[in-house]
């Protein structure tokens, strides 16, 4: 199964991608991880990725787009993957789209985590991490908002989105996150 997970920053993502790929036995393919590997190995890509990264801003899409395109041609990619992080813009998920029906696949399913606004500024004060400025902060749910929300009227529009509640603990929203993958299953299942 091919699946998307997209939620604004401070969702909870990274807790229900781990606990998904288990349940999956798919590969994660979180491009947040695999810029910041990048940017360790001090690539070309990471170097430029970084200058971004760094103002909460998006990573221009050659770097993004050629990065996800290799590791989609992996051979563990060949029976599904997770996807975090992309596509992140209308364009990202048209161009995932499109390489994906080049070798007769698609996105099977996408499931969006909701949390409301002030609940992901106090989870990040709670949190402290390093790299979570307030300002940068602010800037990448921004960001979320006018450049990846428009992803879930395109999902949504092709029968692909399952919205889930992102309020509770990690336990309940896995609970709903299960659910949605049952349904997507059934879907499959029907073509
Ligand atoms: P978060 O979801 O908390 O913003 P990620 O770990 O997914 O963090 O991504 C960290 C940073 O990497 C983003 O703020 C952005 O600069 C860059 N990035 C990750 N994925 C993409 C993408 N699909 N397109 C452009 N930039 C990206």
């Amino acid at each position: 199964m091919r699946l998307i997970l997209i939620g604004p920053p401070g969702a909870g993502k990274g807790t229900q991608c781990q606990r998904l790929v288990e349940l999956l036995r798919v590969p994660h393919l979180s491009t947040g991880e695999m810029l910041r590997a990048e940017v360790r190995s001090a690539t070309t890509a990471g170097r430029e990725a970084a200058r971004f990264m760094d103002q909460g801003q998006l990573v221009p899409d050659p770097i993004i787009v050629g990065m996800v395109s290799r590791r989609l041609q992996a051979p563990d990619c060949r029976g599904g993957c997770l996807l975090d992080g992309f596509p992140r813009t209308l364009h990202q998920a048209e161009t995932l789209d499109d390489l994906l029906e080049r070798r007769a696949m698609s996105v099977d399913g996408v499931i969006e985590l909701a949390v409301p606004r002030d609940e992901l500024v106090r989870r990040m004060l709670a949190r402290g991490r390093e790299d979570d400025d307030p300002e940068i902060f602010a800037k990448r749910i921004s960001s979320f908002e006018v450049q990846t929300a428009p992803l879930l009227d395109y999902y949504g529009r092709q029968g692909k989105l399952a919205s889930i509640d992102g309020l509770g603990t990690a336990d309940e929203i896995f609970e709903r996150v299960r659910a949605a993958v049952r349904r997507f299953d059934r879907t499959l299942r029907g073509r």
